[in-house]
């Protein structure tokens, strides 16, 4: 089911793929995914924030089962970080269907927007915006790389701006189950292919604004400079030392820096931080360290840098009700993550739990992200008997 979409977004150069939001790449995946809702009978919907929904059973029915996950990527993202979950679902519906069985709720599968944040800056906006945890107004105003509004950016899309925001829908959803493929070697660890989530990690993204002053890098003798790339570096290597010595993890993985001349000092750095712990307070603990290591290595230089939190995620501990029924129904372990998904939004609202099916390489977010044919083939039986257990005859 991924071999339709494997070449959509994807990069030559590197084989990872690049589908940001409301990309090309995005809207082949929308067509491709309304299509296969079609081809089953559900009944498809898209909410002002651009997240399709697939109903299976009355679309304005109640206490919905909500599957599915998301179809947008990182840059040069892997294959299944997201649509293993839509396939999944897809999938486990058609299971379902041959079987003859009879949803006693509707089942919907869902493909969230905008959910790695690539584009934008922000994760799960488009789950975020559906529950009412993100501003239309500020979502809207947050630019691209090529300084397009969100706003610009839909309305080019044929969406309407002023219909982003909280969604009714999801107010008929009693219950969300996502699979995904784990970004984590537990699994591997536990000679398990599908495996149950516990928690998610707090996690977040900070923007670093170094400020000093553009100079010839000829002409400007090394004690009179004012480069901001120097206390940048020492941000850099604070970040590992600090993230290390508290369990966490932190890294810088996107950079601009003006003007971009090799024969110039630049005169500003631009730097995201990623950031993530096991408890709130001791992130909270790692961001201000690097924030202060960031202050004195900048004070030493004569320039400045401003932090500005883009998008805190709190901790999230899922249903644990919901986790153990799983748990047991599937004889699965049960595991923690560190990644931020669609269903971390929406916990707070709902029960919401996650089947996650191991990857043998662990890696995520790249290309050699991997999920064996077999163990997707068990995620997809997971899935199915977690519907027939969730959504049968009472
Ligand atoms: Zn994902």
């Amino acid at each position: 089911m991924l071999a339709p979409i494997a070449d959509v977004g994807r990069h030559p150069g590197t084989g990872g793929y690049r589908r940001s939001a409301w990309s090309d790449a995005d809207m082949a995946l929308r067509e491709w995914f309304a299509g296969e809702a079609r081809q089953r009978g559900l009944v498809l919907v898209e909410d002002g924030n651009g997240n399709q929904l697939a109903w299976w059973g009355a679309e304005d029915g109640h206490d919905a089962l909500l599957l599915g996950s998301h179809l947008d990527s990182v840059p040069d993202g892997g294959a299944y970080d997201g649509p293993l979950g839509v396939v999944s679902s897809f999938a486990a519906v058609d299971a379902l269907q041959r079987e003859g069985f009879r949803p006693a709720r509707p089942v919907v599968v869902a493909n969230f927007a905008d959910e790695e944040g690539a584009r934008f800056g922000v994760a799960c906006a488009g789950s975020r915006l559906a529950a009412g945890a993100l501003a239309p107004e500020r979502a809207l105003a947050l630019t691209d790389r090529d300084g397009r509004t969100m706003a610009e950016v839909v309305r080019a899309r044929g969406r309407d701006p002023l219909a982003v925001g909280p969604a009714e829908w999801l107010t008929r959803v009693g219950t969300f189950v996502e699979l995904h493929v784990e970004q984590g070697r537990s699994l591997v660890h536990d000679g398990a292919a599908v495996g149950v989530a516990s928690a998610i990690w707090p996690h977040g993204r900070w923007r670093f604004d170094f400020r000093g002053e553009a100079n010839h890098a000829g002409a400007t003798p090394m004690p009179d400079r004012h480069d901001p790339v120097q206390a940048f570096a020492a941000t850099v290597l604070a970040a590992r030392r600090l993230a290390t010595a508290a369990g966490a993890r932190a890294t810088f993985g996107r950079l601009d820096v003006e003007p971009g001349g090799t024969n110039a000092i630049p005169s500003r750095v631009q730097a995201w931080l990623d950031s993530r712990a096991a408890g709130e307070a001791d992130l909270a603990e790692l961001v201000a360290a690097i924030t202060a290591a960031a202050q004195t290595a900048a004070e030493d230089d004569g320039t400045s840098v401003e932090v500005v939190a883009e998008s805190v995620s709190p901790a999230v501990s899922f249903d644990a009700g919901l986790r153990d029924r799983l748990a047991t129904l599937l004889d699965a372990p049960v595991l923690p993550t560190g990644a931020g998904h669609d269903a971390g939004v929406l916990s707070p609202l709902l029960p919401t739990a996650m089947l996650f099916v191991r990857n043998p390489t662990g890696v995520s977010h790249a290309p050699s992200e991997f999920a064996d044919d077999d163990d997707c083939a068990a995620g997809v039986e997971a899935l199915t008997a977690v519907v027939r257990d969730l959504a049968g005859a009472s």
